[in-house]
């Protein structure tokens, strides 16, 4: 799908860059009020075994020796600190080759006599180091041997670049300009703690202003809506380390793939729920959430990441057979009824969200931990970014008519 965004040129990101407002279709058809900045990571050095991140660090690495700091030095906390990235959604320790890609653009930068400039859509370079940086990274990307470590590299650039464009422009909780910051605007809400959702998220979403992904966490708080950016090794490690945990059977996806067997709301089995409920003690096991993955991306980008978490699935699982969940679209909770025109696509990545959460409240036995207010209050934080995505766009002149491609994501 081609995304819906012109083009703009300027030099000062913080000023004058301007953002299509309204909102690409998506593959779909509490209080844990997360703190400001999340306590320090369990495992900040972790690296998990599944991965190549190691080897394909070290080659990033290689590639520009006269670079390359050990990680972790003051010069890497500078670049990009445990608190900065996490203050952008997230509770994972930093990537390391996020760090690294940011680290050889500042080389390459202070080597050069172009500043780094950034405009557009999602932090785009710009100028004349933009065409220096084009050859350096390309440079690297093809030194890289296998597709693994190319597609850690796309990722971890893609981050670095929209990170560093959006810098003192972007609110950090919200993803918004911050003259169009709604966090005041946002109720945060506690989500059934038997329910977690990931959001896998394509590295071309990250910080975008239109993403509705984000807004599970900002509602929910990082630990009941888990940010997993495609193809960055430490988001990925961590959920599928959880997944392990979790079992098969306690991770759905909502991904509505003609091939992929397809499961209804009422296919989700709910093991141990009805014990619990009749006042037998549930041990840890028997509290474990039910994760549910929305694949966070365009229509184009998603074949791609359901089928890299189908490569991960076979490895844990030796299957890579997805139970994915097709919502009915009964499930619109009363407030969404209630309402004269939805003023999203339901298609929407939080939308979906609601839907499930309506759709499960509906189940007679999930009907009294409120997910139909929890699905409201997801509905209530979409009203909130397309008002603030709106008014942005009338303040700059531009028309509010939304195509069919304007959706948000
Ligand atoms: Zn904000």
């Amino acid at each position: 799908m081609n995304k819906p965004f012109t083009k703009d040129s300027h030099q000062n990101p913080l000023k004058q860059r301007k953002k299509n407002m309204l909102i690409p279709s998506r593959p779909f058809n509490p209080i844990r009020s997360p703190p400001p900045f999340p306590a320090k990571p369990n495992h900040p050095n972790r690296m998990p075994s599944h991965s190549s991140s190691s080897s394909t660090t070290s080659s990033l690495t290689s590639t520009s020796p006269s670079h390359s700091l050990p990680i972790g030095t003051q010069c890497e906390e500078e670049l990009l600190s445990l608190r900065e990235w996490q203050a952008w959604g997230t509770a994972s320790p930093v990537p390391t080759m996020v760090a690294q890609v940011i680290k050889n653009m500042k080389a390459l930068e202070r080597d050069s006599d172009s500043p780094m400039t950034f405009g557009g859509v999602g932090g785009k370079l710009q100028g004349e180091f933009k065409t220096r940086e084009d050859k350096k990274h390309r440079a690297v990307y093809q030194s890289l041997t296998d597709p693994e470590s190319k597609l850690q590299f796309f990722s971890a650039r893609q981050i670095a670049c929209r990170l560093l464009g959006s810098r003192g422009y972007l609110c950090q909780k919200c993803w918004l300009a911050m003259e169009d910051c709604m966090c005041s605007k946002m109720a945060s809400c506690s989500l059934w703690h038997r329910i977690r959702f990931w959001l896998y998220m394509h590295p071309k979403d990250f910080l975008r202003q239109n993403n509705t992904g984000k807004l599970l966490w900002q509602i929910f708080g990082f630990q009941a809506a888990t940010l997993c950016i495609f193809g960055i090794d430490e988001h990925e490690g961590i959920m599928w380390d959880a997944f392990k945990l979790a079992g098969k059977d306690m991770v759905w996806f909502l991904y509505p793939n003609k091939n992929t067997t397809s499961y209804s709301i009422q296919d989700i089995c709910l093991p141990t729920l009805s014990r619990s409920l009749d006042g037998q003690s549930a041990t840890e096991h028997e509290e474990n959430p039910l994760n549910f993955v929305l694949i966070d991306g365009t229509w184009s980008n998603s074949s791609a990441m359901f089928h890299r978490l189908k490569e991960h699935a076979k490895k844990i699982w030796g299957d890579d057979d997805l139970p994915c969940i097709t919502l009915s679209g009964t499930g619109a909770s009363a407030m969404h009824k209630l309402r004269p025109q939805p003023s999203w696509d339901r298609t929407c990545t939080a939308a979906a969200a609601a839907s499930l959460l309506s759709e499960l409240h509906l189940r007679p036995e999930l009907g009294l931990y409120g997910l139909d207010e929890q699905a409201v209050a997801v509905e209530d934080a979409l009203e909130v970014l397309l008002d603030a995505l709106t008014n942005r766009r009338l303040r700059m002149g531009r028309s509010i008519t939304r195509r069919e491609k304007d959706h948000f994501m």
